[in-house]
């Protein structure tokens, strides 16, 4: 199933997890999936280490495993660090298992690895995949610009290079203000940027995550989710339960305005896809109108 296709349907919904360290029993991460596809999200992704790390093998054993329970997988594919041909032996096994949908990446930057020479930005490896099959190509869009970038405006226009290069659709990096993500689609669109664009939603659920995003995300942080956090960090039921209700509120606000799509990072929490998926189901599944 090609994800665009859902599109001209409803508004999607996805989930996103990753490979958990090798240290931890393959059968959380499949307890996990389990867990998520009771929840019957339109999609489930699967990101993959930049660097070449051995978790890569499992990332695809994770893709299959979301494919047989019934769910649809997408595989996400950073370029910058790989070789042609190594992404050919990526693209061979990702056929092999019969996924039909790639998130295509360029990779962050890292000062350590000299980056390869074959493929420089995402649009490059999204003209590649389009000639190795009939694959769905999603790529990433930032909201409050990437932070490579001098401004959105420079941003936007990249970004229309890579929808031309074909990518069928976007998901954005998470964003907590929804009045940054609505002036990034007025501009998007305005550019000519015509394919759907989902919505990418973090809920913050943890003191560790909060100082991630304080230390690492570009993402800017409204009064009222900072006056959250700070009053809940030190009680780790009531952060969960805020951070759950930040994050209803902002897709309740976002589907009203017409959003494409919600992708909801969950950190492989299914505890917290589960209580966000049951507070929107009956907004995210009506008719788009
Ligand atoms: P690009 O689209 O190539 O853009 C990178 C920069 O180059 C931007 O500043 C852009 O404006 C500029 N640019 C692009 N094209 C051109 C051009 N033709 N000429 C000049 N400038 C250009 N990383 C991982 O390693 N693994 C993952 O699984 C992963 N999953 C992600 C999922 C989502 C939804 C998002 C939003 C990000 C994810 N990332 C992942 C992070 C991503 O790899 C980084 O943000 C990376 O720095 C940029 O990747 P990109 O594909 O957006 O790059």
């Amino acid at each position: 199933m090609h994800i665009k296709e859902i599109f001209k349907k409803k508004t999607v919904f996805s989930f996103e997890v990753f490979p958990p360290k090798k240290t931890s029993s393959i059968d959380v991460i499949y307890n996990t999936l389990d867990e998520l596809h009771d929840l019957r999200p339109d999609f489930i992704s699967v990101t993959f280490s930049a660097g070449g790390s051995s978790n890569n093998a499992l990332a695809c054993d994770i893709a299959s495993r979301i494919k047989e329970n019934g769910n649809v997988p997408m595989l996400h594919l950073p370029c910058i660090n790989y070789t042609r041909e190594e992404i050919d032996a990526t693209i061979a096994e990702i056929k092999a298992r019969g996924i039909e949908n790639i998130l295509a990446l360029r990779g962050d930057l890292n000062p350590d690895i000299p980056p390869k020479k074959d493929f420089r930005y995402a649009s490059d490896l999204i003209t590649y995949i389009r000639k190795q099959g009939d694959f769905d190509i999603a790529g990433a869009c930032y909201p409050e610009s990437h932070p490579d970038s001098m401004s959105l405006e420079e941003d936007i226009q990249n970004l229309k290079i890579k929808v031309e290069a074909g990518a069928d659709h976007l998901i954005s990096q998470l964003f907590f203000d929804n009045s940054s993500f609505y002036e990034f689609l007025w501009k998007a669109r305005a550019a000519g940027i015509n394919v759907p664009i989902e919505a990418g939603i973090m809920p913050v659920v943890n003191k560790n995550q909060i100082e991630r995003m304080v230390t690492t995300c570009g993402a800017s942080l409204p009064k009222k989710f900072v006056k959250i956090m700070q009053r809940f960090e030190h009680s780790p039921e009531a952060l969960r339960d805020a951070g759950i209700a930040y994050a209803v509120n902002q897709i309740v606000d976002l589907a009203a305005s017409g959003v494409d799509g919600i992708h909801l990072y969950t950190m492989n929490n299914a505890y917290v896809a589960r209580k966000i998926s049951e507070a929107v189901s009956g907004i995210i599944n009506i008719d788009r109108a």
